[in-house]
């Protein structure tokens, strides 16, 4: 068989910190960056007699992001033991979520291939952080500064059939979870890390390969990387007449590739039990209506709605996605704009490029956003042209004037009265009689170069399109 006639099926497991003021189960912070061991207690060190409160907001984050997910919110969750020894988990015990999750059956949908896929969500659940090793040249050191920090798991039903398709759905969990506020998913603080489940199988073929997790990775590209990898030694196996076994490996980022950690027979035994120190969560209707409330337009809604409503490229869209803040201050002008089109140039042409450049934010502007509609009028109704427009629109950013009385004020209004370009179309002709003869001639892009002239006679006032025709007019 041919590589091609194989076929990837992956499932994600991803864990994400929850954006929280304290920890899961004490008033600890729950702050990146700290100096190590600086918010510990008691409880989070895992000392013994002491009891763990839940966080509610946790809770509610948990609750929401299932909302956002597509699940089910259950009226009935649990808490359990994951028992385990690890030197970054003081309890020697993870409570988490096993059997009776907060949130189940779900799907998230997102672009992929120039089209929308979906993958169904299989649960969300709400468990704790561990601390953080630290290896050094002769000792090695544990922060417990993470431990005990709520960390959702979000697991994937196994339908995603290749690395492109996995790196998609991660981008499109993160851009959800940041735009529902349940998660800042920062990478760069390990907010979001995931572990990937990956067999091969001959296309067709309904039972499943051999399971091969791999743990623990902490950037989108290096899980896209791993899988292309993993994928891809699965298939040579078996394509060589070798046979594959449910283990578990690690990626190795610099060296480019897998290595085995730990095969089943050496798979962890956790003695699941529940976590006798708190009461099952049962959610009353007011605190689920409560939550719903917090409910907001996901990425891929925005987007087709901005395509739809006002008639947007899906580039231009997908910025305003991007940028939120952007996007709603389009919005408010795109509301009374003949042409939300041309709104929406002047707002990502213009107006963040001058954003980005002096270092303002939008709630800084010194100007209303109908300045932005009076200046799309003087264009369109052409009174301006568009290379002065940008000069107006300049000056408006930094002083706060209306365009309107810039235009006036400066006197920059475009010039249509056609006996006024004649007398300039003539001073140009009668300056370049070369191109002249030339566009007489047949040479067509002449008139440019003269259209040009004129332009530059008036100070870039002309309106283009008459002093084309006048121009055309006098040279047949
Ligand atoms: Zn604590």
């Amino acid at each position: 068989m041919r590589a091609a006639d194989y076929e990837a099926v992956i499932g994600l497991e991803t864990h994400v910190q929850l954006k929280t003021r304290s920890k899961m189960w004490c008033g600890c912070a729950n702050e990146f960056g700290a100096p190590p061991n600086t918010h510990v207690c008691p409880v989070c060190l895992g000392l013994p007699g002491v009891l763990p409160v839940a966080n509610e907001e946790a809770l509610r984050l948990t609750a929401l992001a299932g909302y956002l997910l597509n699940c089910k919110v259950c009226a009935y969750a649990k808490f359990d033991r994951k028992n385990y020894f690890y030197p970054d988990m003081p309890k020697n015990y993870q409570i988490t979520q096993y059997d009776k999750p907060s949130t189940r059956e779900g799907w998230v949908e997102f672009e992929f291939n120039d089209s929308v896929a979906s993958v169904r969500i299989n649960r969300a659940h709400l468990e704790e952080d561990v601390g953080k090793n630290f290896h050094f040249e002769r000792h090695s050191g544990v922060d417990f500064n993470r431990a005990g920090v709520p960390l959702m798991e979000i697991v994937s039903e196994p339908e995603i059939t290749g690395a492109d398709m996995a790196y998609e759905y991660l981008n499109a969990l993160k851009e959800l979870l940041v735009y529902g506020g349940v998660s800042d998913c920062d990478m760069e603080k390990g907010m979001v890390r995931c572990d990937v489940n990956v067999s091969v199988r001959p296309k067709g073929q309904t039972e499943l390969g051999a399971k091969i997790e791999i743990k623990n990775m902490n950037s989108f590209s290096g899980a896209r990387k791993a899988l292309e990898y993993e994928i891809a030694r699965q298939i040579s196996v078996l394509r060589q007449g070798g046979t594959l076994t449910q283990s578990t490996r690690r990626w190795d980022d610099v060296a480019g590739v897998t290595e085995e950690m730990r095969t089943k027979e050496y798979a962890h035994d956790y003695r699941y039990f529940p976590e006798p120190d708190l009461m099952p969560f049962e959610p009353s209707e007011a605190w689920l209506a409560e939550v719903r409330q917090r409910i907001v337009e996901l990425p891929l809604a925005r987007k087709r709605r901005f395509m739809r409503d006002y008639q947007l490229p899906a580039s231009d869209a997908q910025t305003f996605v991007r940028d939120t803040a952007l996007g709603n201050y389009f919005e408010a002008i795109a509301a009374r704009a003949k042409n939300p089109k041309a709104a929406a140039n002047w707002v990502i042409n213009n107006l963040r490029g001058k954003l980005a450049e002096s270092g303002t934010t939008l709630e800084q502007l010194k100007f209303p956003p109908a300045a932005i509609l009076e200046l799309i009028e003087l264009v369109e109704s052409g009174k301006l042209s568009s290379r002065i427009a940008q000069e107006v629109f300049a000056e408006t950013f930094a002083t706060g004037q209306m365009p309107g009385s810039i235009v006036q004020r400066k006197g920059l209004a475009q010039v249509s009265d056609a006996a006024a370009l004649e007398r300039f179309c003539e001073q140009a002709i009668a300056a370049n009689p070369g191109p002249a003869a030339d566009f007489k001639a047949g040479k067509t892009a002449a008139l440019n170069f003269l259209k040009g002239q004129v332009m530059k006679l008036t100070k870039g006032k002309a309106n283009p399109a008459l002093v084309g025709e006048i121009l055309e007019r006098k040279l047949r």
